[in-house]
């Protein structure tokens, strides 16, 4: 017998019919002896409507309230999938964050997870009972409802098994596992049957939304394992045949050493790029730039400074695409006159191709290879920045599916 958390997202729970086939794949689950506790996300669509709905009484939704309202979506699921398990005969019961409570900060909209109180979610397992925890949410010290970011139901799946000490965090979902791309774009993409951690978490952090780059965080700080699998399989296929499907991330280091090529491509779509022009080129110029920046809470991606000529040189960097406004206000507003730099211009047309791969610690002519690639297809490359298992390249968003269909051809990631 285990202590396995079970992850559903919102495709998974898009139907009663579908939230009903859920029960019965958990039922088998505890039927099989595990204890089981589920973190489902809510129904598909529901939580772009609740956010849409808030948009339309106000152009800039309050955090505080967006995430009283946004919070609900998981409600209904976890209140839903309790019901359902009942009406199948199954003991289950299904608690909101706070009852839990999940403690998150007080990053609204974007909260971090604290801590999780394990005693109440024990005790109803150990009366044999089924628990359902809603993903996505928390409560801050105050006693506000939280959430934690799109795709935080993820996050919340793998932080409970982290808390309870699962032996395995399973995240169902509508593909069945991590694939060498996003298997919408390029069809041959090829499923990975495992991905190191590291490789997970580029991979996430450079646009794979198939997790949320916290969860894989999480299970590395927890070494808990997790698995991505498909949720839309017949529910009663044999555990085992299940237990050994999808995606697992390993933890062991080397295991793609070996490797000629890259694992996968990510890629992200909404980026923009803003460049400051003839800035002074001395030092503390990047500071006095970013600094505003970061103060307020705007994330910066790529940045990009030439030497100087005649003393003046032009500052890039990128900010996600709905941060672009925001960003430009603060640097007109502050940072222009201040330092006395000439115009500020941006493009919020443009995306960021990654390719990663463990294997290209020990291999070359890696970024060459794709260079060449985008090259033969007079793809422009506006930024590229490096670390030592990825390469990310910026280029104009009308080029972007084309870029990963041609790099994911170039390093044959659709063969095994
Ligand atoms: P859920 O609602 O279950 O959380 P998401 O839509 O958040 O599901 O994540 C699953 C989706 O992630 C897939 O449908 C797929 O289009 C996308 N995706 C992006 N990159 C990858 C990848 N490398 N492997 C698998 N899926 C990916
Ligand atoms: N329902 C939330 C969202 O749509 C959380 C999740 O699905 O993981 O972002
Ligand atoms: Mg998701």
């Amino acid at each position: 017998m285990a202590l396995i958390v079970h992850k559903y997202g919102g495709t998974s729970m898009g139907s009663t019919e579908r939230i009903r086939n859920v029960a019965r794949r958990v039922a088998k689950w505890h039927d099989a002896g595990h204890q089981i506790v589920v973190v489902p996300s809510a129904m598909s669509g529901e939580t772009n409507r609740l956010i849409g709905l808030a948009r339309e009484v106000m152009a800039e939704p309050d955090p505080r309230e967006l995430d009283m309202l946004a919070s609900t979506g998981e409600q209904v699921s976890v209140a839903l999938l309790a019901m359902a398990l009942k009406s199948i005969g199954k003991d289950a019961v299904s608690y909101a964050g706070w009852q839990v409570p999940v403690r998150t900060d007080s990053s609204f909209t974007k909260a971090r997870i604290e801590s999780i109180d394990d005693a109440r979610v024990r005790r109803d397992l150990d009366a044999g009972r089924i628990v359902i925890i809603t993903g996505f949410q928390g409560v801050d010290a105050d006693g506000n409802i939280t959430t934690l970011g799109r795709g935080g139901s993820d996050t919340s799946a793998v932080a409970v098994a982290a808390a309870l000490k699962a032996a395995e965090c399973l995240i169902y979902t509508d593909v069945d596992g991590v694939y060498t791309t996003d298997p919408r774009v390029v069809s041959d993409a090829r499923r990975l049957r495992t991905v190191t951690f590291e490789e997970m978490l580029e991979m996430a952090s450079l646009g794979s939304k198939v997790l949320q780059i916290r969860s894989v965080e999480f299970a590395g700080n927890y070494r808990m394992p997790t698995r991505v699998l498909s949720s839309l399989t017949d529910p009663m296929i044999p555990l085992e045949e299940e237990a050994r499907s999808g995606t697992l991330i390993s933890f062991e280091e080397d295991t793609h050493m070996e490797q000629a090529t890259i694992t996968g491509i990510a890629f992200n779509r909404d980026e923009a790029k803003i460049t400051v022009m003839q800035v002074p080129d001395r030092p503390g110029i990047a500071y006095q730039i970013l600094g505003p920046i970061a103060d307020a809470k705007i994330d910066v991606d790529m940045i990009v400074q030439n030497q100087g000529v005649d003393g003046r040189t032009d500052f890039t960097f990128t900010v996600p695409r709905n941060e672009y406004n925001r960003a430009m206000e603060v640097l007109n507003s502050s940072v222009k006159a201040h330092i006395g730099s000439g115009n500020i211009v941006g493009d919020t047309k443009v995306s960021k191709v990654s390719v990663v791969g463990v294997g290209m610690r020990s291999h070359v002519g890696i970024a060459s290879q794709m260079f060449r690639t985008l090259s033969e297809e007079g793809i422009n490359m506006q930024l590229i920045s490096t670390s030592e298992i990825k390469i990310s390249v910026l280029i104009d968003e009308k080029y972007m599916e084309l870029a990963v269909r041609v790099l994911h051809k170039a390093f044959e990631l659709e063969k095994a």
